[in-house]
């Protein structure tokens, strides 16, 4: 397990061990354009733990410097989660030989995802992974929440 933690709170996001794996190989199949798609997790007492990673779905749009996740089968594979007690946690994307921190836009796209009554997450976490195979590869973990935004950082 990967525990991330950050200053400002005492909440924990736990990854299970190859989901960072899965986001390379997720990043690898689309090169040099951004990919992206959504954690699957649980929330227990002040840890998040992040059990799953889904890749883009099928109507997304890739581009060099921008990635809109699209929406196609997500509600029914939310459904059969919820049936298991998980849940969206939050939102992956990959930022192509680049850096792995959040752009305005990725910062205003999270706060507006985590005060929508519909989407009904109000913690969500973003982990962007940037770089590529030969330059190496980088990972940003954040969680937004009550318009604030959190970096966390990898303790083990
Ligand atoms: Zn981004």
């Amino acid at each position: 397990m990967l525990i991330f933690k950050s200053e400002d709170t005492n909440l924990e996001i736990i990854l299970d061990n190859p989901l960072l794996k899965n986001i390379l190989e997720e990043c690898s199949k689309f090169k040099d354009l951004e990919t992206g798609g959504i954690l699957i997790g649980a929330y227990f007492d002040n840890r998040a733990i992040v059990s799953e990673i889904i890749g883009p779905p099928a109507d997304s749009i890739h581009e060099p410097c921008d990635f809109y996740r699209g929406t196609a089968g997500l509600n029914e594979l939310l459904d059969e989660k919820w049936k298991q007690g998980e849940f969206l946690v939050g939102e992956w994307h990959y930022h192509p030989n680049n850096s792995p921190e959040p752009s305005p836009i990725d910062d205003a796209t999270m706060h507006e995802f985590s005060q929508d009554e519909k989407l009904n997450c109000h913690e969500i976490i973003q982990i962007i992974a940037g770089g590529n195979e030969s330059m190496g590869w980088e990972f940003s973990v954040h969680l937004y929440m009550n318009n604030q935004k959190f970096k966390f950082k990898q303790q083990n």
